[in-house]
């Protein structure tokens, strides 16, 4: 309700309610005197009755004459000025009261918020007014809330990161210092030994450069700078052709399952071949020892392009799926097992996907049952002469 109709109301009370009370004391009042005085002995005309002068005097003279009915007519005076002033000044305190509590309320949510204190509900009031007031406060204290619990996430975030960063660093470095010092202390005593300590050196090296590098494109926010206009179809055919051998090694076949018609993008093909490496890379890292298959679907629907890579290695547990995009993130079996890579692929496919206004996600049957990278990405309509995906015209 709102303020101004609610007051209107008590208004209402206010006055009614002394009326209807000094009515029914009058009647009772009138009654009693009836009864016990001889009210005939104030017998006053119509002429008497209408100049105040003779009016006065004929109640002086009766009063006189019956002193007992001054103390009902006090009684029934006091009664009435209780009838007025008793409903107002309850009234007036209840009207006042319902506007200074949730007034009160907000000043001490107030206080809570100044001093930190963020649980706690901020109530609503009967006034529409003072309830907008009220509910913007405590959405905006829902929000506050909401955004300290995300800053202390991001805090253990960031440990965590920090924490991950120096473990993946770390592993190499050692393993580095490890053959130096086997150098060192003549245990790789002839030259093959040698060549194949610092090959391993050498490959240790690059895991860290690989990860300096994969930092980098992971903190930063993804921008697709050099846009090209192309059929998917094409540049998977590209990055597919680029891991034939590795694949082949692994026993796993690609399929490829492409819908005829246009499969158009606008994409940085440089950066999308990236995403597209990660997963390749990633069936290959994550497969089972009787993994076989590569499927690799591209279809267009309600103007989006959908590029689908189905393996059927480890798999990944349901629960994990939505974890899998956060940086340093590593599914239990593959944080456990030996298999190298730092879990940043993902991330970094995910900034690169949604810059080109793209999504892109994961799915899996559960552990052992394969899995699913899906891609999906906006459908480029107009006829183009740029350049295509392998800088032709
Ligand atoms: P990086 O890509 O940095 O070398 P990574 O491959 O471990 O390391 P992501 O590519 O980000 O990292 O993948 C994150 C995690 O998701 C992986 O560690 C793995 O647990 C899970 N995962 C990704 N792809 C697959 C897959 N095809 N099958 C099973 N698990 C997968
Ligand atoms: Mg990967």
């Amino acid at each position: 309700m709102k303020i101004r109709q609610k007051f209107g109301f008590y208004n209402i009370i206010m006055l009614i309610t002394p009326i209807f009370l000094i009515g029914v004391i009058s009647v009772l009042f009138v009654f009693l005197f009836v009864m016990k005085f001889p009210v005939e002995e104030f017998s006053v005309t119509r002429a008497q009755l209408l100049n105040p002068v003779t009016l006065i005097r004929s109640a002086g003279q009766f009063i006189s004459a019956n002193p007992g009915s001054v103390i009902y007519v006090f009684w029934w005076a006091i009664l009435c000025i209780s009838a007025i002033a008793v409903p107002t000044t309850v009234i007036t305190r209840i009207m006042s009261k319902s506007l200074t509590e949730p007034l009160d309320t907000l000043t001490k949510s107030v206080e809570n918020i100044k001093n930190g204190r963020l649980n706690f509900e901020v109530m609503g009031s009967d006034y529409d007014e003072l309830n907008a007031l009220c509910e913007g406060f405590d959405s905006m204290r829902r929000a506050l809330l909401a955004s300290r619990r995300r800053e202390e996430e991001l805090k253990e975030e960031q440990k965590l990161l920090i924490a991950n960063i120096s473990h993946d660093l770390k592993t190499p470095v050692t393993s580095i210092k490890g053959y130096i010092d086997g150098i060192n202390d003549g245990v790789a005593d002839t030259p093959e030994k040698l060549a194949k300590y610092l090959s391993t050196i050498r490959s240790k090296a690059d895991a860290i450069e690989s990860l300096a590098n994969n930092l980098r494109a992971a903190s930063v926010t993804e921008k697709a700078e050099e846009l090209c206009t192309g059929d998917i179809r094409e540049l998977l055919y590209d990055i597919l052709d680029s891991y034939r051998l590795d694949l082949e090694a692994c026993g796993i076949k690609v399929t490829t399952d492409f819908a005829e018609g246009e499969l158009i993008v606008r994409i940085d093909g440089k950066k999308m071949k990236r995403v597209f490496s990660n997963i390749i890379e990633n069936t290959i890292k994550y497969r089972r020892a009787d993994s076989q298959s590569l499927i690799v679907r591209a279809f267009a629907q309600d103007g989006s392009v959908y590029i689908h890579f189905t393996d059927d290695g480890i798999g990944i547990d349901p629960a994990q799926l939505a974890s899998v995009f956060d940086i340093f993130y590593r599914a239990d079996t593959s944080r456990t097992s030996l298999i190298q890579g730092n879990g940043l692929g993902l991330g970094i496919a995910k900034g690169i996907v949604e810059a080109h206004g793209g999504k892109i996600w994961l799915t899996s049957a559960g552990e052992g049952k394969g899995t699913t990278a899906a891609i999906s990405l906006p459908q480029y309509k107009e006829e183009s002469n740029e350049k295509d995906f392998n800088n032709r015209r």
